[in-house]
């Protein structure tokens, strides 16, 4: 991840491609390829789920993206879809982007700390989950386990924003501690001027 951060000023108002590549994976896993077609062509962007992109793309066309998720699947089904696209977001990080010393490192260290490397890397490569936004997060709680991150602006807020409990969740359960939950407890969709707040609990006797 940390490679990528130098190029960070070079995208302004963009946000990483797994926004948009790990949504058409999901639909497509768990919805088929009718209901996939259905949303990239309501937000206009049919060449996306044909080609899906490698590099940042702008973020005011994936936040069309995600809210025609909304418009065209019932409302459970669309915070399904986007958490699975997050969860999917997460892992092609682990795969090809967070170095693996880096990983063995924060699994070896007790929760709390590997907690504090990851919202470290979150915050460098704030772009890639916020585009234009802003991060700021505090770390867990070494007794409690409990922190949380916001994302002030974000270009992508839903009311709920599952994509980013999906991957942030993961990202949590995968390097800091197995029974980690990202979730949000207030949007930024809804209160102008506020933020999109995430509660992150590393779970019972995972802060160490
Ligand atoms: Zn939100």
């Amino acid at each position: 991840m940390t490679a990528l951060s130098a190029s960070a000023a070079l995208f302004a108002g963009h946000v990483g491609p797994n926004a948009v590549s790990q949504l058409g994976a999901a639909l497509l896993a768990g919805w088929g390829a009718e209901a996939a077609r259905r949303v990239y062509a309501r937000a206009g962007e049919l060449a996306w789920l044909e080609r899906p992109p490698a590099a940042m793309v702008p973020q005011e066309r994936v936040a069309r993206l995600h809210a025609a998720l909304r418009d065209e699947l019932p409302r459970t089904d669309a915070l399904e879809a986007a958490r699975d696209a997050g969860e999917r977001t997460a892992r092609y990080l682990l795969a090809n982007r967070i170095p693996r010393p880096a990983q063995l490192l924060m699994r070896w260290l007790p929760g709390f700390l590997a907690a504090r490397v990851l919202l470290a890397m979150i915050r460098r490569n704030a772009w890639t989950f916020a585009g234009s936004g802003r991060i700021v997060t505090q770390v867990p709680d070494r007794r409690t386990g409990r922190g949380w991150i916001e994302i002030h602006d974000n270009p992508l807020a839903t009311n709920p924003c599952s994509w980013h409990e999906g991957v942030f969740t993961t990202l949590f359960a995968s390097l800091a501690a197995p029974g980690a939950r990202v979730i949000e407890t207030q949007c930024g969709s809804d209160h102008p001027g506020s933020c999109c707040h995430f509660e992150i609990s590393l779970g019972p006797g995972d802060a160490r």
